[in-house]
């Protein structure tokens, strides 16, 4: 069926920055555990005069690509799906050499992109193949139909290079917009195999481009006046950046989809199973090495239960491998990069220094000086609103409250202006409805662990400062890319 693509005419004769022979030879599967710590490749930044060809290819194209339809644009979303899956070595030796990855992360973010793609060539499928038709006053033929907005800039960061990179990418494509990518600076290669494939897939050069680079790459892109919207996701400090960029600029008012970070707590009282709440808290706060948006930052244990339940997390913790993320047995791998260390060593030395029992797990010999590996830790604080800023790694801080603080609990939870995910472990289903009901927050998990997001059935995304929704992964994402169009006929 990909054959009927041919009859496409597309405007404009793209050029790729990741065309770029010396990027594209840095993309070799190598995956031995010696390469670790060693110079995976290098990144060439895209130059301003590429960033203005690139919008403008995309934009010459943008209304070829819409023109194509849902349909069309679906078969080739799902053959890059297929393209994926078929080099998942290559992906998942990057995803471990590049980001760091433990091969088990790695699957988990390799499926997550591939299902983000096929989701999103059903809702192209869905939503762009027929108009829906209103209901209207006798006479009148009223239908609205759904459109690509334009050219889309996605930014994306380095703790999901795959899954984040390629899902608002597959969402802005499906909904008929072309697409300008920037991939975080820390993890170009995974981004730049996965554009090839699109490519290989029959999504056209122009249609889909790849602008490496770090923030002021992507500070070039989102004052470009011709964007019709980004689709960020990373820190709250540059969505405001990137917001106040895109309200400066003349040109058409820009869509604006952030995904920030979060503050995420547990909440567990004395009617919770310990052994399920010390199973999930190792998997919320430590799996990924910490380093997920919807990570446990923060765990509220009832005082009746805390020394008992910090006391089996703590045997837990104790069992955790650290290390060579190759190894199929380490669960706790390096964090992303030097600076990244030294910002979460600088957040557990500040709160020894104020006297704060501090728990830490011991770092296997070798680690502590070749990679980038950090020490799981367990702080006590008296309150999550002791916590000024996301502190991204394998660090989870602990607090006891009252069984009549629970309503303050959740207040100062609610006021740290973070929203993305909430867990609850209680056995009790009016404290469960009066967190549900009370708590600000995209994400609430019961009597689990509160990561992971499934695309379909767990879509994500927070509120207040963790982001602007809608979901990724859920019925309404796509339509934010879109533009809708009613037309009205008077048949009489
Ligand atoms: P993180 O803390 O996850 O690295 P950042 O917000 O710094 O979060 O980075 C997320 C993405 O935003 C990266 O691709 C980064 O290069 C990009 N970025 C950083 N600063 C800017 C900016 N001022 N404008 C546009 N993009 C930016």
């Amino acid at each position: 069926r990909l054959a009927e693509l041919d009859d496409v005419h597309w405007t404009a004769e793209p050029t790729f920055c990741s065309d770029d022979p010396d990027f594209e030879a840095e993309i070799a599967p190598i995956n031995k555990p010696q390469d670790l710590g060693k110079e995976v490749g290098t990144r060439r930044d895209s130059l301003p005069e590429e960033i203005t060809n690139a919008i403008t290819q995309a934009s010459d194209i943008q209304a070829g690509w819409n023109g194509l339809g849902g349909e069309k644009r679906a078969l080739l979303l799902e053959a890059a799906a297929d393209l994926f899956e078929q080099n998942s070595a290559e992906f998942l030796s990057l995803c471990q050499r590049e980001a760091g990855k433990t091969l088990v992360d790695a699957v988990l973010e390799l499926r997550e992109a591939v299902d983000f793609l096929r989701y999103y060539a059903g809702e192209a499928r869905r939503m762009f193949t027929q108009p829906v038709m209103l209901p209207g006053p006798t006479g009148e033929e009223n239908r609205l139909s759904m459109a690509g907005r334009g050219v889309f800039a996605t930014i994306s960061p380095w703790n999901f290079p795959l899954a984040i990179f390629i899902g608002p990418a597959a969402a802005a494509l499906a909904a008929g917009n072309t697409v300008v990518a920037k991939p975080a600076e820390q993890t170009p290669l995974i981004a730049a195999l996965a554009v090839k494939l699109c490519h290989q897939a029959g999504i056209p050069e122009a249609v889909f481009q790849l602008l490496p680079g770090a923030g002021d790459v992507g500070e070039m892109i989102t004052s470009d006046p011709r964007l019709a919207g980004v689709a960020f996701t990373g820190s709250t400090d540059t969505a405001r950046a990137i917001n106040r960029s895109l309200a400066a600029r003349e040109g058409p008012i820009a869509t604006f989809i952030a995904e920030t970070g979060g503050q995420n707590a547990m909440i567990v009282d004395s009617s919770a199973l310990p052994e399920q709440v010390t199973r999930d808290v190792i998997a919320s706060a430590f799996q990924s090495a910490g380093q997920r948006c919807s990570a446990q930052r923060m765990l509220y244990l009832q005082e009746d239960i805390f020394d008992e339940t910090l006391a089996m997390i703590w045997g837990a913790f104790d069992a955790l491998d650290i290390g060579d993320p190759t190894l199929l047995s380490t669960d706790v791998g390096p964090v992303i990069d030097p600076d990244a260390k030294a910002a979460l060593e600088r957040h557990v030395a500040r709160r020894k220094k104020a006297g704060r029992t501090v728990w830490r797990r011991k770092l296997p010999k070798g680690t502590g000086t070749t990679g980038c590996f950090v020490a799981p830790t367990i702080i006590e604080i008296d309150s999550i609103l002791d916590l000024k800023r996301e502190n991204f790694g394998p660090i989870l801080h602990v607090a006891r409250f009252k069984a009549d603080e629970l309503e303050q609990v959740i207040e100062d939870i609610n006021a740290t202006g973070f929203g993305l995910t909430l867990g609850l472990h209680s056995r009790i289903e009016a404290t469960r409805r009066l967190v549900e009901a009370k708590a600000k927050v995209g994400n609430f998990y019961v009597n689990r662990n509160q990561i992971g997001a499934v695309v379909e059935s767990q879509p994500f995304g927070g509120e207040g400062l963790s982001g602007t929704g809608p979901k990724a992964g859920g019925p309404h994402y796509v339509a934010r890319f879109a533009t809708e169009r009613v037309v009205c006929i008077d048949t009489t």
